[in-house]
């Protein structure tokens, strides 16, 4: 039997010992507690009181206890006036047994709570088993509970969270955008994604994306909000890493086929917003499959990315390098016209020419041919690219080491 004690008003005191006499038949245990006045009744106990003692200014105390009250003659109307008022139970003065069973059904209420009760702490045991940050808050912003996991992750322990609002527990910078999106997952009800940094326990900054969502009172009205943590820092520094590899030839480091397309288009678009002339170069190393043959494929590697060393030198900030075949290369030349172009072209072509790559016991010369194209009206990318590429063999037809321009578009 659980020891629960049953307050009553001390002069009910005759009746109670006639309960308390029918009940101890029963098996049952705990302290009779006389009082003066319904507010020395722990909140929550059992209190048994007649209504003649207790005056609406009282009634209020009721709710927050398990109040038993004797009616002096026993009616429904009565009765389901003081349930209304936030009694338990109403029971006829004059009936000791009825009175005696009353006890024995609030009680069994009381115990009934009790297991719940220990629903709560079963449920704390299954969200520390789970191995991700797990926090909820209520309706006023104020943390309710969290786990394990969140305990580790931000490096406070419960009590420094639970009872706080997250202005306590996070940065001030960082407190306000979730204190935000706390505002406004409440004021929208449902689910909410998003990523923010948060501070991990060793006081590094890590990318959080936040799944929270709003949670109700078994009355239906908010309650507050749940949310689960998930560290997508190592996600979100491959996906980067992904993205650069994408569009960036692994071997030079210049951009590839993809992000020269992107550039290129990028640049005609303005080209035929701004009026601002634009140029394209298309370079190829002469005779390279010799360097390979007679060097080793290594060399020849080395000797691309001394080529892109040696272009980049020759080449203004705004213009662009990219590696778009084996050992071809495009330009892209922003604000540059044809005559412009050319220029470029041949001081590039010249300067390859009087460069040596000494590597152990290796001299290596190369020189490049290069076509070049300047965009007007309506050119699109692939034709342009398509006439610098005749230019350029035009240019290997002709010898070799030299620039070709690109005839007219017909
Ligand atoms: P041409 O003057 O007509 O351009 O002659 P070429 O020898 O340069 O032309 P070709 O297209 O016949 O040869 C290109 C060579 O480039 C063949 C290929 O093995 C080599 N190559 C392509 N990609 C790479 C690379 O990533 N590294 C090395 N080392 N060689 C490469
Ligand atoms: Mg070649
Ligand atoms: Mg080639």
């Amino acid at each position: 039997m659980s020891p629960y004690g049953v307050y009553y008003l001390k002069h009910l005191q005759p009746l109670i010992e006639d309960v308390g006499g029918l009940l101890k038949g029963h098996g049952w245990a705990g302290d009779w507690l006389a009082i003066d006045s319904l507010e020395q009744a722990r909140p929550g106990s059992l209190v048994i009181v007649d209504e003649a003692a207790l005056g609406p200014e009282r009634q209020p105390l009721m709710p927050a206890r398990k109040v038993l009250v004797l009616l002096q003659q026993w009616s429904l109307d009565a009765c389901a006036e003081w349930l209304a008022a936030g009694a338990r139970a109403c029971c006829e003065q004059a009936r000791a047994d009825r009175i005696a069973a009353e006890l024995m059904t609030l009680r069994a209420q009381l115990e009934a709570a009790e297991v719940r009760f220990g629903d709560v702490d079963i449920l704390q045991s299954v969200i520390d088993a789970i191995p991700v940050p797990i926090f909820y808050k209520d309706e006023f912003h104020v943390y309710r509970g969290c786990n394990v996991a969140f305990n580790d992750y931000i490096g406070l322990p419960p009590d420094k969270v639970v009872g706080h609002s997250v202005y306590e527990v996070a940065p001030a910078e960082l407190a306000d955008r979730y204190y935000a999106a706390d505002e406004e997952l409440l004021a929208s009800g449902g689910t909410q994604r998003y990523e923010a940094p948060v501070r991990y326990a060793d006081g590094s900054y890590r990318d959080i994306e936040f799944n929270k969502a709003v949670f109700h009172k078994p009355d239906g009205r908010v309650g507050g909000q749940v949310g689960v943590m998930l560290d997508v820092t190592e996600r979100n520094r491959l996906m980067r890493q992904l993205e650069k590899f994408s569009h960036t030839d692994p071997l030079t480091g210049t951009g590839n086929r993809r992000e020269f397309d992107a550039v290129a288009h990028r640049e005609l678009r303005h080209h035929r917003h701004s009026g601002l002339p634009l140029s394209l170069l298309v370079l190829d190393v002469d005779h390279f499959k010799q360097i390979n043959d007679q060097w080793g494929h290594a060399v020849g590697d080395q000797a691309l990315r001394f080529l892109v060393d040696q272009c980049r030198s020759q080449l203004r900030e705004a213009d662009r390098l990219f590696r778009t075949g084996g050992e071809e290369f495009c330009m892209v030349l922003p604000r540059t016209d044809l005559e412009q172009a050319r220029r470029v072209a041949e001081r590039l072509c010249s300067h390859m020419r009087g460069q040596t790559l000494n590597l152990e016991g290796i001299s290596l010369r190369m020189t490049v041919s290069i076509g070049v194209v300047e965009l007007t009206g309506d050119d699109d990318i692939d034709e342009s690219l398509e006439r610098a590429d005749q230019a350029l063999y035009r240019a290997k037809r002709e010898g070799r080491d030299r620039v070709n321009l690109a005839l007219p578009a017909v």
